[in-house]
């Protein structure tokens, strides 16, 4: 594929992307190469909590890079150490590790978890390293983290798999219970499925996870890349059931845009000793700098609460939605959340929407009958109602 200007067969091939080259950002718009406008839903994959290119990271990047950019990860630096104070203060962790992806935040709680087994052995003074995950889960796309997940078909593409990740269900405890034996480790999962169509754990099923991982002497960890840093109405999703799990993973939001992750632990589980865990960008002040200023707006008085009302506001749009065109109904918690639509019209919703004139419709349809909202947490109230008078049109055409 050639399209104007733009020989993008230069690119490795991973995906069918529209021929659209996207040039600029503003909050919830983006604009491709022919100048057109979209009112984007996707935010970059729930990544862009503030919106695009909001004027608070655009400053934290200047600001930081006048200053410095690399010190290396052998030496403290300030925003660093700033983002891993806010982020303990403002959780049931006190230990932080700073990556650069969500999948490489999750390969350090797996390779934690590991250590923490081999520190405390079963009965018979054997290491403990299998790590229960869930079956529909996604935690990234490094051999272990693909492993660990449990999206169909990903056991066999690049055989053989990381060993010590069985699954069970979400939401069945006894289905977790089955599988723990004397090498289990840990219980790692998403508070709410994101990939596999925003299906939130219960309550109820938090809370059991988190009694029967305590009972057993078992790590329980939370894999908050897409569902923390204010997604659900919450700062951590974790915090909607009111369980402290022992090791929880973020991404996606935490960096606003830019590519930022971590690992936080409790005091007693953070175990890595010296040389176990590293990397050359890890922490690095530039991208640290955007957490703080990220994470120093969503602590801001009432911003929270703000994400609560709008994502409250955009599941009742949605349900209005439902009744108006017999659709099936609506799911998720704060502004992560999925309309299912009865049929496999997500899809074709996707590219109509898209190509919407004058402006058009960015969304996401993880599965075919499903739509996911993920826009930026500062959204405004028009914002939604402009894009529910989209997709109001979108679904009449198709369904005409
Ligand atoms: C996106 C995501 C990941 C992977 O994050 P990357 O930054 O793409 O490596 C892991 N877990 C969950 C729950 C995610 O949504």
């Amino acid at each position: 594929m050639e399209f104007n200007q733009y020989p993008v067969n230069d690119l490795m091939y991973i995906t069918n992307r529209p021929p659209l080259v996207f040039t600029e950002g503003d909050g919830m718009w983006m604009t491709d190469h022919t100048g057109k406008r979209y009112l984007d839903y996707l935010q970059g994959w729930a990544v862009n909590a503030l919106g695009h290119s909001p004027q608070c990271i655009q400053d934290a990047l200047l600001v930081q890079s006048k200053k410095i950019l690399n010190p290396s990860p052998a030496f403290y630096n300030a925003p660093s150490i700033e983002l891993a104070n806010l982020l303990t203060a403002n959780s049931c962790f006190d230990r932080v590790f700073f990556t650069n992806s969500g999948a490489e935040a999750n390969e350090g709680a797996i390779k934690l978890a590991r250590k923490w087994g081999k520190k405390n052995p079963n009965q018979a003074g054997q290491n403990r390293f299998e790590i229960i995950t869930f079956n529909h889960s996604f935690h990234g796309r490094t051999l272990a983290t693909m492993s660990a997940s449990g999206k169909p078909g990903w056991d066999t593409i690049f055989a053989p798999q990381v060993p010590g990740f069985p699954k069970a269900e979400l939401n069945d405890l006894a289905s977790v219970e089955q599988l723990i034996n004397d090498k289990t480790v840990a219980v790692m999962l998403e508070p709410v499925q994101g990939e596999s169509g925003v299906i939130p754990a219960t309550r109820e099923f938090m809370q059991g996870l988190r009694e029967l991982t305590k009972k057993r002497g078992i790590l329980l960890i939370v894999d908050e890349v897409q569902s923390g840093m204010g997604r659900t109405g919450e700062l951590f999703a974790y915090q909607l059931s009111g369980v402290e799990p022992d090791i929880m993973t973020l991404g996606k939001g935490i960096g606003g845009g830019v590519p930022l992750a971590a690992l936080l632990a409790r005091e007693e589980i953070a175990c890595f000793e010296a040389g176990d865990q590293g990397g050359t960008y890890n922490g690095n002040p530039l991208m640290t700098a955007v957490g703080v200023a990220v994470i120093k707006t969503l602590l801001a008085p009432g911003f929270m609460q703000s994400v609560k009302d709008k994502g409250a506001y955009l599941r009742g749009e949605l349900l209005k939605l439902t009744e108006k065109h017999g659709l099936e109904g609506e799911r998720g918690e704060g502004l992560l959340r999925a309309l299912k639509l009865g049929s496999d019209i997500g899809p074709q919703i996707v590219d109509i929407a898209r190509d919407l004139n004058p402006v058009g419709l960015l969304l996401n349809s993880p599965r075919p009958n499903l739509l996911r909202f993920m826009p930026s947490l500062n959204v405004t109230v028009a914002e939604i109602d402009q894009m529910i008078t989209m997709l109001s049109d979108v679904i009449g055409q198709i369904k005409k």
